[in-house]
């Protein structure tokens, strides 16, 4: 039998990255032949992140074959996981979002907890089997709580990932607040992607009720300056919903400093956006919305009823 894989979504983010490759140190301190793999390319956050902790960028994963034995962190649906996950054996997942779309053939190890983000569930499962947390790992765990809570500004943040982080960075040696902007920041610069590109880069899709909904988000320092783009985006958006017949596509614009984002929304459905408010020239701002999980997808959830 080849190694276990270990996982998190396509379109990977800074959770999905840093904590397979800590899942993978947890494994392989217990013993296990486990290789943290990712589903797409690093965005530029992420690799600010792993340049700055000097960790090697896991290799990329196209599909797996038949029976590979996988681990999945950050994700459950099968839609946002690799190609090919059906046939796959899932033997654990550590994941913090809703369940859906996900089913296996056999037992399995599953954590979920409604944490702000999945390294903060590594970290308690590794004080629960007794692991010790490294420098490294203790890095890449801040820099998934950082990204994923917005520095702690993100209503999915609970208390618990503000004290684990806050140990971490201790371990880790690093400042968290100073760290934490900059690998922010570090994520913001959208400058030489093409539209496309910025569509993808942090995309998820779901289904209901027959409507396919991709919800993809960037983060800003300035609202303004991406929608200076808009009649690019939207041509980027319209050919993917084309060719992938998607009925909405909501691209959130977030604010990460002033804690807004601004949605673009198109396709046949965005009448399932309008009930929450009238979009103009395609666009509503929604103050305080941050979160993807937490504010936009239970918005659209409940308007696709
Ligand atoms: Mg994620
Ligand atoms: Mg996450
Ligand atoms: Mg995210």
């Amino acid at each position: 039998m080849s190694k276990k894989l270990v996982f998190g979504h396509k379109s990977p983010d800074t959770d999905t990255i840093c904590s397979a490759i800590v899942m993978a140190e947890m494994q392989k301190a217990k013993g296990e032949d486990v290789e943290a793999v990712r589903l797409g390319e690093l965005n530029k956050e992420t690799k600010y992140a792993l340049e700055y902790l000097k960790v090697e960028t896991p290799r990329l994963l196209e599909k797996v074959e038949e029976g590979q034995e996988v681990i999945l962190v950050d994700h459950n649906e099968f839609q946002q996981s690799v190609d090919g996950i059906e046939a796959a054996k899932i033997i654990t997942v550590v994941d913090h979002h809703r369940i859906n779309n996900f089913a296996t053939a056999e037992p399995l190890y599953y954590h979920a907890e409604p944490l702000g983000c999945t390294a903060t569930i590594l970290y308690k499962l590794c004080q629960i089997e007794n692991i010790e947390v490294t420098p490294k790992m203790a890095g890449l765990m801040v820099s998934a709580i950082v990204s994923d809570t917005l520095l702690f500004k993100s209503p999915t943040c609970t208390n618990t990932d503000k004290e684990v982080a806050t140990k971490l960075a201790e371990i880790a040696g690093l400042n968290i607040e100073e760290y934490g902007l900059n690998m922010l920041k570090a994520g913001t610069d959208l400058d030489d992607f093409t539209a496309e590109e910025l569509i993808s880069l942090d995309a998820k899709e779901v289904s209901k009720n027959d409507v396919k909904v991709v919800i993809a988000q960037v983060n800003t320092v300035s609202i303004e300056d991406v929608f200076k783009r808009q009649k690019e985006l939207e041509e980027a958006i319209n050919t993917k919903i084309e060719k992938d017949n998607i009925q909405l596509f909501v691209l959130a614009v977030t604010d990460i400093l002033n804690s807004n984002s601004e949605l673009l929304v198109l396709g046949n459905r965005s009448d399932v956006v309008e009930k929450q408010g009238k979009l103009e020239n395609n666009r509503l701002f929604m103050p305080g919305v941050v979160s993807r999980k937490k504010q936009i997808l239970p918005m659209i959830d409940k308007n696709l009823d």
